[in-house]
């Protein structure tokens, strides 16, 4: 990119800089993005690589790290990723779709038993889109949610959205990580 394809200026490419992906409607932010700013206009540019392969980090980390009851977006985040419609989603999960429309407007909080299901379907959708076991030891996972809620909540109410912080290693295959050490 060499131009500015707003204005037509000159651009000027912005390295190390956290890129905040407002877009994916979390508070996510992304490392080792590089990104560009038009230095006539401002217009700032942003090039993700694999954005199927990031959204799905986006959400392993959220059902893996995430401490509280999914909030409105995580929730809406985690039923598009699976292409989901609210309706096909309700079913799933067995639900009413006024349910979930309640969910995803903030007007009821998610049931602790369906934060966990929809987590567990999550985590299942997102292995085989990978076509490999993305977490083990998942009912671990679960057995210590409630510990880590407590300890999180203790003199304080959870954050609503937690930052979520990810580089490309994170979601492009080929690196060798371990996406399930337990979350601290
Ligand atoms: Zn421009």
């Amino acid at each position: 990119m060499n131009i500015c394809y707003h204005c037509g200026g000159k651009i000027k490419v912005i390295k190390d800089k956290p890129y905040h992906y407002d877009e994916c409607g979390m508070n996510v932010v992304l490392y080792g993005i590089t990104q560009f700013a038009c230095i006539e206009c401002g217009e700032t540019f942003v090039s993700l690589p694999k954005v199927n392969e990031l959204h799905r980090a986006i959400g392993r980390t959220i059902c893996q790290t995430k401490k509280g009851l999914l909030t409105e977006n995580e929730i809406k985040f985690l039923r598009k990723d699976m292409h989901l419609k609210a309706k096909h989603f309700a079913q799933a999960l067995g639900i009413t779709a006024s349910t979930v429309s309640r969910w995803e407007n903030g007007k009821n909080e998610i049931g602790e038993t369906e934060d966990r299901l929809l987590r567990m379907f999550y985590i299942m959708y997102a292995s085989e889109q990978a076509d490999h076991v993305l977490c083990h030891d998942v009912v671990k996972m679960f057995s210590e949610l409630e510990n880590r809620r407590k300890k999180a909540t203790s003199g304080k109410k959870v954050k609503k959205e937690t930052e979520i912080k990810l580089n490309p290693l994170d979601w492009i295959s080929g690196a060798k990580l371990d996406f399930c050490t337990a979350p601290s």
